[in-house]
């Protein structure tokens, strides 16, 4: 084992496949039952129209999960996005049956199989993106884009995907000639977004392959052009994207200096998430106001508490993992 393993023994998976699957709810309860008996955690939606997830677990977990994935003809080709962690990055596995994979809610349901934008790989996509003639989308929500983004990226003015629609509409109608550019964490978004924007009649559509997270990995542009962090939807909140040159865009909520670390707010009533430096969370109680902080439901000591007992269980697992990887069977 290397050292960069010993450090961080554990991995994130990201994946997705537009594809059809007969039955979404026994295909969740094998795979649920599967996922669980291998150790590994995380989300998988399942859909008719195929599936959508992320899972953490040791590296040995990781790879037995792939092979099993792909071991099925209908997700052989499947592309995983793979992340080193130093510990699960999920508290539980959860595999659920859905209506679509994201949630679109289309007056005309796009099937991407069908009609899509163009792929871009990372390097078309960093040369597209320098041209001053391209409308640059970003496929994710305005609290994905406030802690980073491509440079002269558009922020869209929407807090889920069912809101792209009119966003679109009421925004770009003009823009319909223009060379339009998306992107999104993984791919999975801008695969219906960008046909959605082909039956709106967008003539020149195109999406990042593999999205933000491939691109950063990309050996030749290795992040190159992104500003910030990326927001991903597990315990981590935000990962590195630019391996060149590492950026803060984001401010605390409080004191305004830069930084780029998401919390909740501790007043579960309120929970909104802002932007906090180390130092305001301790002194605002990770509260986003006075009144928040004061509030007789705020959840500070108790959220420490649980986070301290959660570290010493991480502490634990990655303990057995790397024992149990060491030892000979
Ligand atoms: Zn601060
Ligand atoms: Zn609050």
């Amino acid at each position: 084992m290397t050292e960069q393993q010993e450090k961080q023994p554990y991995r994130v998976l990201l994946f997705y496949k537009y594809v059809h699957i007969d039955n979404p709810e026994e295909f969740a309860a094998e795979h649920l039952a599967w996922c669980k008996e291998n150790g590994l955690r995380g989300r998988v939606l399942i859909a008719k129209e195929g599936l959508n997830g992320t899972v953490s677990g040791t590296v040995a977990q990781t790879e037995a999960y792939m092979k099993q994935l792909t071991s099925d003809p209908r997700f052989s080709d499947v592309e995983f996005k793979i992340d080193p962690a130093e510990h699960h990055v999920f508290r539980k596995m959860f595999v659920r049956a859905r209506k679509e994979i994201v949630t679109w809610r289309l007056e005309d349901d796009v099937d991407p199989s069908q009609v899509t934008g163009r792929h871009l790989k990372p390097k078309e996509w960093k040369e597209a993106l320098e041209r001053d003639d391209v409308i640059v989308i970003d496929g994710r929500n305005d609290y994905e884009y406030d802690i980073g983004h491509f440079k002269g990226a558009l922020r869209p003015e929407v807090k889920t995907t069912k809101e792209f629609p009119e966003w679109v509409r009421q925004n770009l109608a003009e823009h319909k000639d223009k060379k339009i550019l998306m992107y999104c964490t993984g791919g999975i978004r801008c695969e219906k977004f960008s046909g959605f924007m082909l039956q709106e009649g967008f003539q020149d559509v195109n999406q990042l392959e593999g999205g933000i997270i491939k691109y950063s990995k990309d050996p030749e542009v290795q992040g190159d052009l992104f500003e910030g962090k990326c927001y991903v939807f597990d315990e981590r909140i935000a990962v590195p994207i630019n391996q060149k040159e590492d950026k803060v865009i984001a401010h605390c909520h409080h004191c305004g200096k830069p930084e780029d670390r998401y919390v909740n707010c501790a007043n579960p009533f309120c929970h909104l998430q802002h932007v906090c430096c180390e130092e305001c969370e301790v002194t605002h109680r990770r509260s986003c106001s006075d009144e928040c902080r004061e509030h007789p439901a705020n959840r500070y000591d108790l959220d420490n508490e649980i986070l301290r007992k959660r570290e010493e269980e991480y502490r634990l697992e990655k303990e057995q993992a790397l024992h149990s990887e060491h030892s000979p069977s």
